[in-house]
């Protein structure tokens, strides 16, 4: 059926983000499980990345979340922190106009920032298995309210062997709650946990990726070793792809293919677990964005992450299961375009291979290694565009971010402050209603406040000379930060 979001029961809010964040129809997994979760009902949904599955839990969970609510509502796990970050972007961005909250929280990044965040309002929280368990047992995250819980990429998070931490943290949870979880397989011991945990579910299935992977040309080339650098270097100057994510089994390989890279002058960020958050996240953000063409990842960082329009994937190293290649591969062909896919295979990858072609049924054809005069005649064309910077992609959310403005005031909790001060100061400024504020959040010595429809410079100007709770405060412009809290701990370590 071709629905469109309007017929379903969402508020203007909702709509309003959607038709923003430039989202004009449902998906399939979105018109098939919109309903249900609006419903309360408790579902299975088998499906991939790449199909909007975010947005089809993330769509009915902000609709339904109680804006009043102090504690959180809902909880989403996820087996990476990319992807709770990925998440908790999707939430913050469809629950915009509704002023949803919403924040991530995983390993590797100050806890203290996050049991801050947890303290304020959040209706809804996005978080990995260990760091969840750390905020339930240190009573940072209370769950009493928790009345939605989705579990995302499950058949990942059971891979990485979270299945004890995911039982524990569903054993914190309410049991009068909604359960939802997202898969793009379902094994025996997601059955399994589906049967403990959760009410009767419907197993709803959405057409496999593996579909999806018939749009993308997939070759192997076979290769030695130490024959690799050479190769990807003369396959990448004849595809001459816009943009590119390279995949090796391990951080090492990874950061020495980036510096031959780098040697070679060539446009590239490199993303493994080894890095810390801010880096990897400063790389994707930059990928995206089309800061560089060549992004080398191993295959676990780059998991579930969303980057549209890769025109070429290349498994620099063969990876070591059959689900990785799907997912590696997956990030080309999205959205119903065409992709590529060159896969190296060394002698001992060959029986991983055989399993990867009985895994997608199909034979994988064999590409020669190009011969020196095709490198060579592609050179020109190659050396022209990688001295043309890439083309700046539009961030999905630019239209949501107009006209908004995000002030900073200095002057926080330890200052009594509350959000009904700000309310009452804002809505005392000619023009200015309730439905021009956004989210609030209230820090210990500082606030910061969207202002919304254009309004926000007119609010700056006045709060310079207007009082807020008895005395003129500083107000100026927040920066965009990914953890507003870092800068003030390094602020008070400097
Ligand atoms: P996901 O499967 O959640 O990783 O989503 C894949 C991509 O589809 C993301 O970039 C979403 O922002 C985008 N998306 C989700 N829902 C829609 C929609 N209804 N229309 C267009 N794009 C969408």
């Amino acid at each position: 059926m071709n629905r469109k979001f309007k017929d379903f029961e969402l508020s203007d809010e909702i709509l309003k983000s959607l038709h923003l964040l430039g989202y004009e129809k449902p998906t399939k997994v979105q018109n098939r499980v919109l309903n249900d979760i609006l419903d309360h009902k408790d579902i299975i949904v088998k499906s991939q990345t790449g199909s909007g599955k975010t947005a089809a839990f993330a769509i009915p969970v902000c609709e339904l979340v109680d804006w009043e609510e102090n504690k959180p509502q809902a909880l989403v796990i996820t087996p990476t922190r990319e992807l709770a970050m990925q998440v908790r972007d999707e939430v913050f961005n469809i629950g915009r106009f509704k002023r949803v909250k919403t924040c991530a929280v995983f390993g590797k990044a100050p806890f203290e920032v996050q049991a801050r965040e947890l303290k304020q309002k959040m209706h809804i929280v996005v978080g990995t298995p260990g760091r969840l368990i750390d905020h339930l047992d240190q009573g940072t995250f209370d769950p009493s309210m928790i009345k939605y819980l989705i579990i995302d990429e499950a058949d990942e998070l059971m891979n990485m062997g979270f299945i004890e931490q995911l039982e524990e943290i569903l054993e914190h949870l309410p049991t009068d709650r909604v359960t939802l979880l997202f898969s793009a397989t379902i094994p025996e011991d997601i059955k399994h946990l589906c049967d403990s945990y959760m009410k009767d579910p419907d197993l709803i299935e959405i057409e496999s990726e593996s579909r999806a992977l018939d749009r993308i040309e997939q070759q192997v080339c076979f290769a030695r070793n130490k024959e690799k650098t050479a190769l990807v270097n003369d396959i990448l100057v004849v595809e001459n792809p816009d943009t590119c994510m390279i995949f090796c089994n391990t951080r090492i390989a990874v950061d020495e293919l980036y510096d031959d890279f780098k040697d070679m002058g060539y446009p590239c960020g490199r993303i493994h677990g080894g890095m810390n958050q801010r880096d990897r996240m400063r790389e994707m953000d930059s990928f995206k964005k089309g800061k560089f063409r060549y992004l080398i990842a191993t295959g676990v960082a780059a998991r579930g992450i969303d980057v549209d329009d890769v025109s070429l994937v290349v498994n620099y190293d063969f990876p070591e299961d059959e689900e990785s290649y799907v997912h590696r591969v997956g990030r080309t062909g999205r959205k119903d375009r065409m992709g590529k896919a060159v896969s190296f295979v060394t002698d001992k990858d060959k029986e991983a291979l055989h399993a990867v072609e009985q895994f997608v049924e199909l034979s994988l054809a064999v590409m020669e290694a190009p011969e020196e005069s095709v490198v060579e005649a592609a050179e020109p064309a190659f050396m022209e565009k990688l001295n043309k910077r890439p083309k700046m992609k539009e961030n999905k959310a630019a239209k949501l971010n107009d006209g908004i403005l995000k002030i900073h005031i200095n002057a926080g909790k330890k200052q009594k402050m509350r959000a009904a001060d700000i309310v009452g100061t804002l809505c005392s400024i000619e023009g200015m209603t309730k439905d021009d504020i956004g989210i609030i959040t209230i820090m210990d010595i500082s606030t910061y406040v969207e202002v919304l429809n254009g309004k926000g410079d007119k609010v700056l100007k006045t709060l310079q000379k207007k009082t807020l709770k008895g005395r003129i405060r500083r107000v100026s412009r927040a920066d965009e930060e990914l953890f507003p809290g870092e800068r003030n701990a390094r602020r008070r370590r400097n």
